[in-house]
């Protein structure tokens, strides 16, 4: 249940300090339900509407009783890839609850080198359907964290940096070192973030082009997820960003791991 009660305080007291310190404890937990119940209910609108697109083209392909091949074979192409979305939301969404419980995670020394290296292996193969190319300056720096998390953070930001940008274009990845930690650079020259979407785009299913990303197939999670990762780790994100030339990621990760 919801303590929408609270309790009245009186005087300045013990009992009255008591009295604020349970208020603003309950005001925490009523936050904390309201924000979960707003995540169900936007994973399950995310979830409502591949379904539906399913449901209709399978009702049409069953009222066509398959007679035109071609149409058929457009139809089904199309539920592949809605049901691809909805595997993509699905995946992010565990991975999101994995990351929110993971008070047993496997902390470990890495090079970060290795792991961006893996990076740029990886999402080079999406990079060159667009003939873009993505050059890579790194150097070893030692970190301590979880190894499989730091690389799909950085896998996520490299991967949009590729997936917003114009065809031959170029992606600079680049880690530099100071007292802080490593700082990983992510710049592409691509479509860019309004600067009033700046503060959302690490909101669980914000878009900031809901219509283009449908086709890219965007489920809005890959930000809240390198957030929660990044945070995890004690560090910081930073994005400089101008619509129409080009968006930039400062990530900074800190050397030691605190837990
Ligand atoms: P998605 O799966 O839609 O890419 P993300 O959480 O990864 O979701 O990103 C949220 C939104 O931020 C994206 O839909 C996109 O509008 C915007 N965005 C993220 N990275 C970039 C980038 N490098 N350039 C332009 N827009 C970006």
């Amino acid at each position: 249940g919801n303590l929408k009660q609270r309790v009245e305080v009186i005087g300045n007291d013990e009992i009255a300090r008591l009295c604020n310190a349970f208020n603003e404890m309950n005001e925490k937990i009523n936050k904390i339900d309201r924000e979960r119940r707003q995540f169900v209910a936007d994973a399950s609108h995310e979830l409502k509407s591949p379904l539906a697109s399913i449901n209709v083209l399978v009702e049409s392909l069953i009222s066509s009783e398959l007679e035109n091949k071609e149409m058929a074979m457009e139809f089904l192409k199309d539920i592949n890839s809605e049901i691809n979305r909805l595997t993509n939301i699905v995946n992010n969404l565990l991975e999101l609850t994995k990351l929110e419980g993971s008070f047993g995670m496997k902390v470990e020394k890495f090079d970060l080198n290795d792991v961006c290296l893996q990076v740029v292996r990886r999402v080079g193969y999406i990079a060159k359907t667009k003939n873009i190319e993505i050059f890579y300056d790194g150097q070893s720096v030692e970190i301590e964290g979880n190894r499989d998390n730091i690389f799909r953070a950085l896998y996520n930001v490299v991967e949009n940096a590729v997936k917003y940008s114009y065809e031959f274009s170029r992606v600079d990845f680049w880690v530099e070192r100071d007292y802080r930690g490593a700082i990983v650079h992510i710049k592409d020259h691509g479509v860019g973030i309004p600067e009033e979407d700046l503060p959302k785009i690490f909101e669980r299913f914000y878009r900031v082009d809901k219509t283009r990303d449908r086709k890219t197939g965007g489920s809005g999670l890959g930000l809240s997820i390198v957030n929660e990762i990044i945070k995890k780790h004690n560090g910081s994100i930073e994005v400089k960003s101008r619509v129409g030339e080009g968006t930039e990621f400062i990530i900074i990760i800190p050397y030691e791991y605190k837990g």
